[in-house]
């Protein structure tokens, strides 16, 4: 489960991390309120699911009344990758003069938790680490004995941290750690974490040494929780109620008591056994294609089932083809396929390819009473993919 950035800055602030001053809306009127109180400069942030939000148009700063009721009409309500936006978090803009990125996740290959520090912040971080790898900074952490703060000082010092605010940024891993460990996180991260050079004027005016004034701030927010966990954190759990009406798709998964995760890609997957959707998730990428979600339809699916599955592989935007992928055990072909004809003789038109492959339990009867007028049937899982794939990048050719 994921919070959203006001719910994950609602909980570093908590923990004493410094944020911006900010707001939720939900309607043009109460942004334009919130930047009122709040002060210009502000920034309007789009509250969805997504990175990268900046460059899609999901945060636009404004210097007056006037700029900000125009960035609240253009954000809210607006797609962004496939989400709708119903709130915007309106926020004191931060002056800045650098951007660091800080981050906690589970290290799997070294079955540690390991903090993260680097300078090249405000960026997609998975770009750096693919890039430049040495530009991050890696602190593995004793689950056991907690982060000692001369990991943390460690870990900012090799990074490369401006020493003015490296006690500053050592203290915030620290805290950091403590809320993933304490909250059940899997991922914590503040990208980017600002330095701010707000008393530099003054400081400047006065003489004295104005790299003594400079701070940092918590400009963004990421706080994952393991879903495995939620029943212990009753707080963060009732913060997905909150966050999750937002997102359509996550809520109709919820509806229909799906598994299902949602991912950038544009190839829509549905299996039955999250192992196997896994693999078909790994295949899709081994072809050139790339996963748009995580959908496991779970063991004796019966035609309903994969009726409403395909319902929420079709209403998500970014999806351009779908490959089911079924091996019958519990759930029989007959019963997938008949699932699949339903689904689609809805249509008039359908709306996106859908490639087939079964095996197990009465596949063969299931691939006979496949309409092959709706759907590609292929025999293995290989082929059905690499299929899926084509008709992908058709869409996008
Ligand atoms: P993301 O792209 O969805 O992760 O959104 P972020 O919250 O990380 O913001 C992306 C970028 O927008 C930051 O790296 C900044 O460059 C800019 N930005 C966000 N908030 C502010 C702000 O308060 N002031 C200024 N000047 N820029 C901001
Ligand atoms: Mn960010």
């Amino acid at each position: 489960m994921r919070l959203h950035e006001y719910q994950a800055k609602e909980v570093f602030a908590d923990a004493g991390i410094p944020t911006p001053d900010a707001q939720l809306a939900e309607t043009v009127e109460a942004a334009v309120d919130a930047a009122e109180s709040i002060g210009y400069p502000v920034a309007i942030k789009a509250q969805v699911h997504v990175g990268g939000r900046g460059k899609a148009g999901g945060i636009k700063l404004a210097e007056s009344e006037s700029e900000a009721r125009a960035a609240a009409e253009s954000i809210l309500g607006m797609d962004l990758k496939g989400y709708r936006v119903s709130r915007v978090l309106v926020e004191e803009a931060v002056d800045f003069v650098d951007e660091l990125y800080v981050g906690v996740t589970m290290d799997r290959g070294e079955g540690r938790p390991v903090a993260m520090v680097s300078t090249r912040g405000g960026v997609n971080i998975e770009e750096v680490a693919h890039e430049d790898p040495d530009a991050i900074a890696r602190e593995h952490v004793d689950p056991a004995f907690g982060m000692h703060p001369f990991q943390a000082r460690k870990a900012v010092y090799e990074a490369g941290v401006d020493r003015d605010v490296a006690g500053d940024v050592a203290s915030i891993l620290q805290t950091l750690y403590q809320l993933w460990d304490e909250r059940d996180g899997s991922d914590a991260e503040i990208n980017p974490l600002m330095i701010t050079s707000a008393e530099r004027d003054a400081a400047g005016s006065a003489g004295d040494d104005v790299r003594a004034e400079r701070g940092v701030i918590a400009a963004d927010a990421v706080f994952n929780v393991d879903d495995d966990a939620l029943f212990r954190q009753p707080e963060l759990a009732a913060m997905e109620e909150a966050a999750s009406e937002g997102d359509a798709l996550e809520a109709k998964a919820d509806e229909y008591g799906f598994d299902y995760v949602r991912l950038s890609g544009n190839v829509g997957i549905i299996g039955n056994g999250a192992g196997l959707v896994m693999t078909t998730l790994d295949l899709v990428d081994h072809y050139g294609g790339s996963p748009a979600n995580f959908l496991d339809v779970g063991g004796g699916a019966k035609a309903q089932r994969i009726a409403n599955a395909l319902d929420m592989v079709f209403s998500d935007e970014n999806v351009d083809s779908v490959v089911f992928n079924i091996f019958g055990g519990i759930t029989r072909g007959d019963e997938v396929a008949n699932g699949i004809n339903q689904a689609l003789e809805q249509f008039d038109e359908i709306p996106k390819e859908v490639v087939v492959r079964l095996a197990g339990t009465n596949a063969e009867e299931g691939m006979a009473i496949l309409n092959e007028d709706l759907v590609t049937v292929e025999d293995t899982l290989e082929d059905a993919v690499k299929r899926a794939v084509e008709y992908a990048q058709e869409v996008n050719a």
